[in-house]
């Protein structure tokens, strides 16, 4: 049997309601095994808890904790199976796509819309499928959720009630989950790359939607700030108003990075298309093709953990570190 390491970092699996009928964490991990004792038949299987709070509270700090725990025990265990609330699960997924490269081994996120202790709770299935996928030959961050596989840095959370909570718009699903999981994805059985932990991140950067009529006065402050790095979505394939452009100009000129996405679900930067577009890229701002918010966030961190050197920057955003990004 393989040896799949469980960490409980929280979320929905392990809350209960409390005095208000509001949902808070309150279960214990070692519960587990005990309330879903099919865990133990697929693999040979070990619970940690990292933390137990609601994913809206989860910070850089507990990804690069969560990451140095799966550092620790790498070389112990066949597979990694991280159990994360719903809301934020995205963020820490890309996060430790980017702290530990060219993976050998899959770290598969999961966790539920329903508790554990409701009828009908839909973290029983989930957790199984995870460990499930865990004990293939994944090598890769993945969401298993519902019936979807998932890349993890291509992944956003898209319904806050669906059993099918994320998708990954504009990437291929690594697999889908019918009566049992089936990975469609083909991974290369060597890697010829030397697994890499690098669990740093900044925290010092900000995600901005641009709106009709922004105030380039607010933008200004925000480049002023004690922020390192601003993302900003904008309109379509990569639109901003010409009230910003000379501020993008002076971001660029001190030093300051700016990441442009779309604000489309589906949408990704194509920067040469429109005016309004190509004035921003000519003016510094750096294009995020087709990353997801989530994936752009903490590449981002991750970046800036390392350099804050504006050529640098710039090159690392055309670099594709972990299937994040299509380049072309
Ligand atoms: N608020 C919860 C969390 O993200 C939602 C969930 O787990 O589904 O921790």
């Amino acid at each position: 049997m393989k040896r799949i390491s469980v960490l409980f970092c929280g979320g929905t699996v392990g809350m209960m309601r409390n005095k208000s009928g509001a949902l808070t964490p309150t279960f214990s991990s070692k519960l587990l095994l005990e309330k879903i004792p099919d865990m133990n038949k697929i693999a040979n299987v070990t619970v940690r808890q990292v933390v137990n709070v609601d994913s809206s509270n989860m910070t850089p700090k507990i990804w690069e904790d969560l990451a140095v725990t799966i550092q620790k025990l790498y070389n112990q265990f066949d597979g990694f199976v991280v159990i994360h609330g719903t809301d934020t699960m995205a963020f820490t997924a890309s996060a430790l796509s980017f702290a530990i490269q060219n993976l050998t081994k899959p770290i598969i996120f999961t966790g539920s819309q329903k508790p554990l202790s409701d009828i009908a709770s839909d973290a029983p299935i989930n957790i199984i499928n995870a460990l499930l996928v865990a004990t293939k030959h994944v090598p890769d961050v993945c969401i298993v959720f519902g019936s979807r596989i998932l890349r993890g840095v291509r992944s956003s959370k898209v319904s806050e009630s669906h059993l099918n909570a994320f998708e990954s718009p504009l990437f291929e699903k690594i697999g889908n989950i019918t009566t049992e999981p089936h990975v469609h994805a083909v991974y290369a059985e060597k890697k010829k790359k030397k697994i890499q932990f690098q669990a740093r991140f900044d925290p010092h950067v900000a995600v901005v939607d641009v709106i009709p009529g922004f105030n380039p006065e607010i933008f200004a402050i925000l480049i002023d700030s004690s922020l390192h790095g601003i993302i900003l979505r904008t309109f379509g394939p990569g639109n901003i108003p010409d009230s910003l452009i000379s501020e993008i100009r002076r971001a660029k000129e001190k030093g300051f990075p700016i990441l442009i996405l779309s604000q489309s679900v589906y949408g990704m930067t194509q920067m040469h298309l429109y005016q309004v577009g190509y004035q921003a890229l000519r003016a510094g701002a750096i294009p995020g093709r087709d990353m997801t918010m989530e994936a752009a966030l903490t590449k981002f961190m991750w970046i800036l953990a390392q350099t804050r050197d504006p050529v640098k920057i710039d090159k690392a955003f055309r670099t594709n570190f972990a299937g994040e990004v299509t380049l072309s």
